[in-house]
């Protein structure tokens, strides 16, 4: 405790303590990564009045704001007040209960998202518009969850180092009257991606179990012959993470995912963390609690396929026909123990 104010809960109101007793960042959620220049003129005057007049660009794609004594708290609420209104409940739809006592939790963190189709030629999907969806889901809640979104699998954003990691995919449509064989999109897969291409008799052929959707033949085809399909597909990758004890790559879960059962199955992870931590949302990250109780009983969980899951009111999830689904995971994780494999010159 400062003063009257708890340090626990400012916490979960988006204020990290700085190495000066009494120091706070606030910290503003961006769900989708855009951000109106209406409202910089608000983060601005927090800086300015109740800060130093800086603004650190966070890791997690969040604004923040150093340099805030817990005096000042209620009065940068207030502040933040517009900023969480127009994010969170205009754009995102989410029911707050209130929006004039800052952030409601930290839990699942800012959601991080590249900034795909509605910009980047190679993206496969609209990452705006499902991290706003996904907000919906996940936030406010004081379970741990860290989700990035991108739009194809070039992973600009590292959904792969992500606890849940989406990736978006496109299945290609062929046009076998417009191929030239020109060979670019054989070339391209080639030499950036899965080699899925090759060539037979002046026409381009693919072999489908190697492509990963990723729409890089779609970019280089001078005629056209490749072309997205419309019908939009989730790459997911969990179970990456960083830290100081045992950092790893995460692994895929599902490929070929359509939207709807992503969204269903993002919406049972709080209940498998609840039923991890019985109850209690102490922080226990993520990727930790699906090593706890082991892939294949959170697999069951999420998808509601188990008794367990069930008996807790997970509804099964309907997956798409096409998904493809993880039986089995292989981590790969770094001990951080660099003296086994160092020594001095
Ligand atoms: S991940 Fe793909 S869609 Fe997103 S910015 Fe990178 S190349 Fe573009
Ligand atoms: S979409 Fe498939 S075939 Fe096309 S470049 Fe990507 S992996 Fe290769
Ligand atoms: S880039 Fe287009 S035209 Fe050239 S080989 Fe590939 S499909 Fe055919």
């Amino acid at each position: 405790m400062i003063g009257n104010l708890d340090i626990a809960k400012l916490r979960s109101n988006e204020y990290r303590e700085s190495k000066v007793r009494g120091e706070f960042m606030v910290s503003i959620r961006i769900p989708g990564s855009l951000f109106p220049s209406s409202l910089l003129p608000i983060v601005q005057e927090i800086a300015d009045k109740y800060g130093s007049g800086q603004i650190h660009m966070q890791t997690r794609q969040k604004l923040s704001i150093p340099n805030i004594s817990y005096k000042d708290v209620e009065a940068v609420n207030k502040l933040l007040e517009p900023i969480i209104k127009t994010m969170e409940v205009d754009v995102c739809g989410i029911d707050l209960d209130t929006t004039q006592e800052g952030y409601a939790s930290i839990g699942a963190r800012n959601i991080i998202n590249c900034i795909g189709s509605i910009h980047c030629p190679f993206g496969n999907i609209d990452t705006v518009a499902l991290a706003k969806k996904v907000e919906k889901i996940i936030y406010p809640n004081h379970y741990h969850l860290k989700v990035v979104i991108v739009g194809c699998p070039n992973d600009c954003a590292k959904a792969n180092m992500a606890d849940f990691g989406i990736m978006g995919m496109s299945k290609i449509d062929w046009d076998y009257n417009r191929c030239v064989g020109c060979g670019a999109c054989v070339r391209e897969c080639g030499q950036h991606v899965t080699a899925a291409l090759g060539a037979q008799n002046g026409k381009a052929i693919k072999q489908p179990g190697k492509c990963i959707g990723c729409g890089a033949c779609v970019k280089v085809c001078p005629t056209q012959a490749w072309s997205r399909n419309p019908q939009k597909y989730y790459w997911v990758k969990i179970g990456g993470r960083t830290g100081k004890q045992t950092p790893r790559a995460g692994q895929t879960m599902f490929k070929w995912i359509k939207e709807e059962p992503l969204l269903e199955v993002i919406g049972n992870i709080f209940k498998f963390e609840d039923y991890m931590l019985d109850g209690q949302p102490i922080y226990r990250h993520f990727g930790h609690l699906i090593d706890d109780g082991s892939y294949n009983v959170f697999r069951d969980f999420i998808l509601g396929t188990s008794e367990l899951a069930q008996s807790r009111g997970v509804v099964p999830v309907k997956l798409n026909e096409e998904v493809l689904v993880a039986d089995k995971l292989y981590w790969v994780e770094d001990k951080q123990n660099p003296d086994v494999y160092m020594h001095t010159h």
